[in-house]
C-alpha cells in the first residue's frame, strides 16, 4: 500500500498497473490515473491497520487514508479498506472500481488462456 501511495506521489503509473490484480489491469483507466496523480498535491498517507500476512495466506487487507489537495486548492481525503491477493509469490491489489464478473471456469480476462479459479482468481 504505502508503494502504491508513492507510486502515485512520483507518477508511476506503470507501477501502479503491474501491482494490481492481473485480471484487471485491461480494465484500469491509465490516462485518469495519470491525470489524477499528476494534478493532484498529495499530503500523506495513513495506515491504520495492516494484516500480518502469514506465510500461507492469500489475502490481505489494508485500512488506510490518503490525502491529497485538487488543483484549485480543496483537500480531501479517503478512507479504504483495501484487499490483496497473492498469486504464486507475488501481492496484487484488487482494485474496488473494476468488480470482475467472471466465473470461475470462464476463461481469465488477464489473457492467460487458463480458467479464471487457475489464474487471477484468490
Ligand atoms: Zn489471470
Amino acid at each position: 500500500m504505502r508503494s502504491r501511495y508513492s507510486a502515485y506521489v512520483l507518477g508511476l503509473i506503470d507501477y501502479l498497473v503491474t501491482t494490481t490484480l492481473p485480471a484487471q489491469q485491461p480494465l484500469l483507466d491509465r490516462q485518469a490515473m495519470a491525470q489524477w496523480s499528476h494534478d493532484s498535491r498529495w499530503l500523506g498517507l495513513n495506515v491504520e491497520r495492516e494484516d500480518p500476512a502469514s506465510a500461507s495466506a492469500s489475502r490481505a487487507q489494508v485500512i488506510f487514508s490518503a490525502h491529497w489537495a485538487d488543483p484549485d486548492g480543496s483537500q480531501h481525503s479517503h478512507r479504504e479498506c483495501s484487499d490483496f491477493c497473492k498469486l504464486g509469490e507475488r501481492w496484487y491489489f484488487i482494485d474496488p472500481n473494476h468488480p470482475l464478473d467472471v466465473g470461475r471456469n470462464d476463461p481469465c480476462p488477464c489473457g492467460s488462456g487458463k480458467k479464471f479459479k487457475q489464474c487471477c482468481r484468490c
